[in-house]
């Protein structure tokens, strides 16, 4: 599995990315709303684009599907509630669907809601496993809900299934939001000091070869994955003083996700 993390230096700073079989160039290409930039990339490479997996149906995701599909006759893939919202699906997938790309990749789709209901993510089978997680898992952060989503039901995301993901999986999010993310940690959790020295190293990171974390990286960095850390909680403290001493964890994933809203 070759993996090209395509850069759309856009306003909501997108992340596309190509997905290729190396034995017969076809490429699925996972949320192409750059598909200029996603075509000439598959181009330079020698990859035919035969697929497009949208993680979900919010626009700066589904955007550039028409002309890809135009201009490659590709099939559009998408969780199987996103019928109605995202034209032209070809395949819906449920929890556990493989999708193949070209003979040697096989990637997995997870239903992961959350960020919007009728979302995936994709999990590749490969020896270094890699998670390709629209805006459901951020580096360093986790996805907003106000725009079709629900925060109950992305914790049980994330607790019920990111979590259990092997600690080496990389991360390929949908957006770059890596800085931002590292200083809301920060803020959390003053004391961290990985997420600090993260935050320095990636000062001045061209996201054209952006930083690739793993879920062991996460589970450092990512507030929203460090419900139980004693400082995460006690800063939460100063917010929601009612906060018992050992809070559960779906209440410090709630009242985090509801203090990076205004954040
Ligand atoms: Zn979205």
């Amino acid at each position: 599995m070759i993996v090209k993390q395509i850069w759309t230096a856009n306003a909501y700073r997108n992340f596309n990315y190509l997905i290729a079989c190396e034995q017969t160039g076809e490429a699925l290409a996972v949320d192409p709303l750059d598909h200029e930039k996603c075509l000439q990339a598959a181009r330079e490479q020698g990859w035919n684009i035969t697929q497009i997996l949208n993680t979900h149906e919010h626009r700066d995701h589904t955007g550039g599907n028409d002309a890809l599909v135009r201009s490659t006759g590709a099939k559009i893939l998408a969780h199987k509630n996103a019928k109605d919202t995202i034209p032209g699906m070809a395949r819906g997938l449920s929890a556990g669907d493989v999708i193949k790309v070209g003979k040697t990749v096989e990637l997995e789709a997870l239903d992961t809601p959350g960020h919007t209901m009728s979302h995936v993510c994709l999990l590749s089978h490969t020896d270094q496993p890699a998670l390709f997680s629209g805006d459901t898992l951020f580096n360093a952060g986790a996805g907003n809900c106000h725009n079709g989503g629900h925060p109950a039901e992305l914790y049980k995301t994330f607790s019920e299934q990111l979590v259990k993901l092997p600690a080496s999986v990389s991360i390929y999010p949908g957006h770059d939001y890596i800085q931002n993310n590292l200083r809301f940690t920060l803020n959390r959790e003053p004391d961290n000091r990985l997420a600090q020295e993260l935050l320095d190293k990636l000062a001045d990171q061209d996201p054209n070869r952006a930083f690739v974390s793993t879920l062991d990286v996460e589970r450092e960095v990512n507030t929203f994955f460090r419900l139980s850390s004693g400082s995460v909680i006690a800063e939460l403290r100063k917010s929601f003083p009612d906060l018992p001493d050992q809070p559960d964890p779906r209440t410090v994933f709630l009242k985090l996700r509801e203090l990076r809203n205004s954040w």
